[in-house]
């Protein structure tokens, strides 16, 4: 699982885009937007696992669903991890 860094900038940055950044209560991330954040707490904050596949947008919660998924949509056999 990959997780993009925010990146606070502090001091060129004016009051306005201060107010902007919008934080998440659980983990402090800061998201410029809204719907970032929902996106984030939808996804990202507080999920205990999940897969995503390489090859297009489907996300899972469990790994023998992105397996099949592999194996169905990309005629894939995944990579053994045990
Ligand atoms: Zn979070
Ligand atoms: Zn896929």
């Amino acid at each position: 699982m990959i997780f993009c860094v925010a990146t606070v900038r502090r001091g060129d940055t004016d009051a306005l885009s201060f107010l902007e950044r919008i934080q998440c209560p659980r983990c402090w991330r800061v998201y410029k937007h809204k719907s970032s954040l929902y996106k984030h707490l939808k996804w990202e904050c507080g999920q205990e696992s999940q897969f995503r596949c390489d090859l297009c947008s489907y996300i899972c919660k469990q790994k023998g669903h992105l397996q099949g998924h592999m194996r169905r949509k990309h005629s894939l056999q995944p990579l053994v991890d045990q």
